[in-house]
């Protein structure tokens, strides 16, 4: 029997009634979570099966360290927080299972907005990239690379058409205080060329994986693809992709340059955050008269 050293409950559902399910990834279950006292505050809970990360603890490890540095509410925290990043509120564990209490977002995946717009303006694409350089550009000056940005790991705050984007899932992001790492991680098809090489990398994989999001927002499908996984590896590996007619023909040449830049081979060539956010696709009015494609 556990005792309690603080007036935290011991269980989670001695505080919370867990809910409907939110959502699902590789690894855990999100449900809604409500408090059971008056005012009724809702939540989302991260809950991860101790079994299905055995081994690989230390995943979960970093991703509540990654998460209470950009929290308001932990006491330990930096409180470096940011409004396109999703909160911490308090973690809970038991016999089988590990429960993150985080931030509700309502507004659903971005993969699903995606398949339901067919693609985007360049004028909703580039406010969306701003808002997604900000808050990447915020994490990697803390020193903290995400390494599995992907369109089901961005979610909109509420569902309204104009609703901000939030960064959520940490379960794969590091500490990048050597400026290098070397582990393997992420989704193949976001996955940049030195992930897939199993060179050193950093920073620059997040970039990358905006390069890729960036060029499915504009189009609706993905430059690199392939059903077969070395096949697809070998196209990464190699960063070409082509702006294929007629799908691109009414985009910007501003556009299509940044994307260049962001889907570049060469680490050293490879834009930065900073670089991206002063690209005038992104910081000038080169999108913003563009609402038709
Ligand atoms: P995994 O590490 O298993 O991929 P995620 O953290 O990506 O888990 O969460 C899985 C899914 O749950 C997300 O793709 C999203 O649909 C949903 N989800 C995650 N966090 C929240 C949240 N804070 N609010 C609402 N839904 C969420
Ligand atoms: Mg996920």
């Amino acid at each position: 029997k556990q005792i309690s050293i603080s007036d935290k409950p011991a269980t989670i559902e001695q505080k919370y009634d867990i809910l409907c399910l939110l959502g699902s990834g590789a690894f855990s279950k999100v449900r809604l979570a409500e408090t059971k006292t008056q005012p009724v505050e809702r939540y989302a809970v991260k809950i991860i099966e101790k079994k299905s990360i055995k081994g690989y603890e230390r995943f979960l490890q970093n991703e509540i360290s990654v998460l209470k540095r950009f929290s308001k509410n932990d006491p330990d925290g930096e409180k470096l927080t940011h409004p396109n990043i999703v909160q911490l509120f308090e973690t809970f564990e038991d016999e089988n299972k590990v429960y993150l209490v985080m931030e509700l977002v309502t507004g659903g995946e971005l993969f699903d907005r995606i398949v339901e717009k067919g693609f985007y303006s360049e004028r909703d694409a580039s406010q969306l990239l701003k808002q997604l350089f900000e808050a990447v550009d915020y994490l990697h000056q803390h020193g903290v690379v995400h390494r599995d940005l992907k369109p089901e790991n961005l979610l909109y705050d509420t569902p309204d058409e104009d609703s901000k984007i939030m960064i959520t899932d940490f379960g794969f992001a590091r500490m990048d205080n050597s400026g290098t790492m070397k582990t393997e991680c992420g989704t193949p098809g976001y996955a940049a060329p030195e992930v897939i090489a199993k060179v050193a990398y950093g920073k620059a994989v997040d970039v990358w994986s905006l390069g890729v999001i960036a060029y499915i927002l504009l189009c609706g499908y993905p430059p690199f693809y392939d059903d077969n996984d070395a096949m697809l590896y070998a196209k990464i590996s190699k960063g070409h992709f082509t702006f294929d007619s007629p799908y691109w023909d009414p985009i910007s040449a501003s556009a299509k340059h940044l994307i260049m830049k962001l889907l570049c081979v060469c680490v050293e060539e490879r834009y930065t955050c900073q670089q991206a956010l002063q690209h005038p696709w992104i910081s000038g009015n080169a999108a913003i008269c563009r609402n038709i494609h």
